[in-house]
Order: C-alpha cells, then structure tokens, then sequence
C-alpha cells in the first residue's frame, strides 16, 4: 500500500521540525564573517571541514527521507511533486546548514541528468549512493582547446574487452580532488567530427590513469584543477547512454546546471543585506544615489526570482534553455553588488583588510561564475536562438589547415 501523499503545509512543518531538531536557525549577524565569494574556494583545512560536514548532513536528509523529495522511490526518492522541494529548500534557507556547493554537482545535476539518461543497472548502482553523497562527483568536459565549445572534445575511449581506456586531459574540474567519480565526456569514434562520435561515462577517480593538478586562482583559492587521463579505465557498465550519444548527455547536464546557478539561493539579495550595512557603515545609509543603486538591485533580484519560480513552475520535462536568462540575470545582479561596493569603498576595496576585502573576493569570483556552466556570451547565444527563436549564429568555417593552405 502506498503512502497518502501528505498536503503541502503538512509537509512543511515536517520539514521545520526535522531541520530545526538538527541545525540552528540562520543569524544575519553582523559579527559573523560573511562570505562574499561566489565560488567555494576555501583553504584546504576549512575545506575539508565543511565537506565532511555537508556530506554528513546530506546523509542525514536523505535517510530522514527529505534527501531527495521529488526523487523517484526506486532511488531513495520520495515521489512527492516538485513544489515540495521547493518548500524543503526555503526551509533549509531559514537555518544554517552545511554549505551544499560541494555536493551541488553530484546531487543537483548529475542525478537528474543520469535519471534521463542512464540505464536501470547503472541508475540503481549510482543515484542512491550520489544522491545520498556517499559518492562524490565531479564534471569532466572542458578541456585546453574545447571549452564554450566542447564538441571539439579530443580525449580518446577505446573499447579494451569490457572496459574502456582513456587518454586525454580536462581543465577547469571544479572539485576534481576530493571526488570519487567524474561525468567524462569522450570521443568513442576515432575520425568522428563535432558532436558526432562522443560518449559519457562515470569514471572512478581514484586510480593510477589518473593525475589531479590544482590550479591556483586569482582570488587565492584552488577550487578546480587540471585532470590528465593517461590510460585511465572505466568499465562499460559505467557508460551513460548509447556509445557515441554522448552530446544528449552533455547538453542534458549542462540544463540542470544553468537551473542550479540560476536559482542558487537569491545569493545576490543575500549579499544586499551586507551592501545596505555598509552603506550605513559609510555614513550613505539615507544617500539617495546609494538608495536608487540597492533599490535596483532589489528589484531586479526579486523579479529574478520570480520569473526562474515560473520557470521551473511551467517545465515539465526538466528545466529548458530559460534557464540560461536566470544565470544571466544572476551574474548581471552581481555584478551590479559588486559595483555598488566599489562605489562605497573605492580603492579600499582592494586593500587586503577584512572585511573591505571581502567585497574584492566577490568581484574577482563574479568572473568565474560568468564563465562557469556556459559563458555570458553563450547564454546569450542560447537565449537568442532556443528562447527567442531568432536565426542560428552561422557557424563558421573550420580554420584552414596547413594541408588545405
Ligand atoms: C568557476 C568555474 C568552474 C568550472 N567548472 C568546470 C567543471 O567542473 N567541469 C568542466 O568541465 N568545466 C568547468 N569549467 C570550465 C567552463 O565550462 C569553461 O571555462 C567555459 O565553458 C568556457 O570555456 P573556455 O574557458 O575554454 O573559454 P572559451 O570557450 O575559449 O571562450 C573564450 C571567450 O570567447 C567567447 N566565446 C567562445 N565561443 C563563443 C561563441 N560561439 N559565441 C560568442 N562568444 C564565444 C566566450 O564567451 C569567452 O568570452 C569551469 C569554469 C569556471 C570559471
């Protein structure tokens, strides 16, 4: 017999209950240190802390039964409909818990992504551990000269018997040192050109085909790394999909991750809680240019937020390409944030001294948010064609090689 679906506000004082028994309602105390950073990028020791500490809370939701509340049962789901994870996400919002950006890739992205696409073995080996953050993911696509555009993928899979094995290197792996398994996209099909010819696997990080080199950035921290894949193995088991129907896969991943950044927690009406303190702290708490900039700011984030609500509201199949509007919108509103600090801080902005410096962090990390999950540009590009539906950007002839000179 199945369980009576519970009604909407019922389960939301479930949800208040089991989260208060556990952490403690948020402060927006000033004397806290605020992060203003926009990407996770802490020092390795802090960092080590707060996974443990996120995955442990991730267990906790998840055996309490809100870990995956739209999920289906078979994975460890709850089967409720999609309003209700809304309604567990704004309660989590009311406390303090454990900062999900380092399980937002496997939990957020990949699972949806493998409910499409994987099939019935690997979904029942994967999502339940994923989904739970006994595994740990990372995002294996970009590479040296296959960013924006990653149909120009060149790491090779070669079918070896049962397994496959891989040569190659990815860049800019957010996460890449402390997951268990990465979302690898490979050309299968030697020859093949474009998207044509590509493959998605899950491949076991930890084992000696595989070399993770952090990258340091500019805003001091090292949150993505270099992988190289010099015979790398993954058993075909662990492919995601058709051999050669990676792109679907990609293209799948890359919707839910827009999703995930566009709707990630009003980070921007957040952090004008913060801007309006310093405005007073300035002395141009009553300013009225410093009104009409933190005015706007309001304004626009909240309309943000309801229009990526009716977004998600009206998507049946998974998030669509307006997704793409709410990233943009998100790093647009930053932007606005950060240029708003400046103009109260000036040069003291970029004076290392706590907490001016903060805001600097967040201007230098806006950068990487505006790149990370598709490039401004390329939202732009999607919105244009896929949302507007205005003629396709031609695509432009292949740079001619020395043969063909
Ligand atoms: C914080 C962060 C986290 C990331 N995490 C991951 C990760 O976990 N896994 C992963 O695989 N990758 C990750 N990336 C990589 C990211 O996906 C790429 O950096 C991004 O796709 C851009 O590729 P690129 O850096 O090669 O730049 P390019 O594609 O070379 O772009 C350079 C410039 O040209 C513009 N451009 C390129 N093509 C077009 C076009 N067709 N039309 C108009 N303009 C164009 C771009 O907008 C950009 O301004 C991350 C990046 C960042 C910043």
């Amino acid at each position: 017999m199945s369980t009576p679906t519970p009604s909407l506000e019922d389960f939301t004082r479930e949800a208040l209950d089991f989260v208060g028994a556990h952490q403690k309602r948020a402060t927006h105390d000033a004397s806290l240190e605020p992060t203003y950073s926009v990407l996770p990028e802490k020092p390795r020791e802090v960092e080590e802390r707060e996974l443990a500490e996120a995955l442990a809370w991730r267990k906790t939701t998840f055996d309490a039964g809100f870990g995956w509340v739209d999920g289906p049962g078979a994975h460890g789901g709850r089967d409720l409909p999609p309003a209700y994870a809304d309604a567990y996400r704004g309660v989590e919002r009311l406390f303090d818990v454990p900062d999900e950006a380092y399980t937002r890739f496997s939990v957020g992205i990949l699972c949806p992504a493998l409910l499409e696409h994987a099939d019935p073995a690997l979904a029942a080996e994967m999502l339940r551990p994923l989904r739970r953050t006994d595994l740990v993911a990372c995002q294996l696509f970009s590479e040296p000269g296959a960013g924006s555009d990653m149909a120009a993928a060149r790491t090779r899979a070669r079918l070896d018997g049962q397994e496959w094995v891989v040569d190659g290197q990815k860049v800019w792996t957010s996460g890449a040192h402390y997951s268990e398994v990465g979302l690898l996209l490979a050309r299968t099909e030697p020859g093949s050109r474009r998207n044509a010819g590509l493959t998605a696997f899950l491949i076991d990080m930890d084992q000696p085909g595989i070399e993770v080199r952090p990258i340091r950035q500019m805003t001091g921290g090292a949150s993505f790394s270099e992988v190289f894949l010099d015979g790398a193995r993954v058993p075909d088991h662990r492919r995601v999909g058709e051999v050669g129907q990676g792109w679907s896969v990609i293209m799948t991943t890359m919707r839910f991750e827009r999703a995930v950044i566009g709707t990630d927690g009003g980070i921007d009406l957040v952090l004008l809680d913060q801007l309006a303190r310093l405005a007073r702290d300035e002395g141009l708490g009553e300013d009225s240019a410093t009104l009409d900039a933190l005015g706007d700011i309001l304004v626009r984030g909240r309309s943000a937020a309801a229009m990526t609500q009716e977004f998600l509201a009206r998507a049946n199949g998974g998030p669509g390409p307006e997704m793409s509007m709410s990233k943009l919108l998100l790093t647009d509103n930053l932007g606005r944030v950060a240029q708003t600090a400046h103009d109260l801080l000036d040069e003291r902005m970029t004076v290392r001294r706590d907490p001016e410096f903060a805001w600097h962090q967040l201007a230098l990390s806006l950068e990487g948010l505006r790149i990370g999950g598709g490039t401004d540009e390329i939202m732009r590009t999607i919105v244009a064609e896929r949302v507007l539906g205005l003629p396709r950007t031609p695509v432009p002839a292949a740079a001619p090689t020395k043969r063909s000179l």
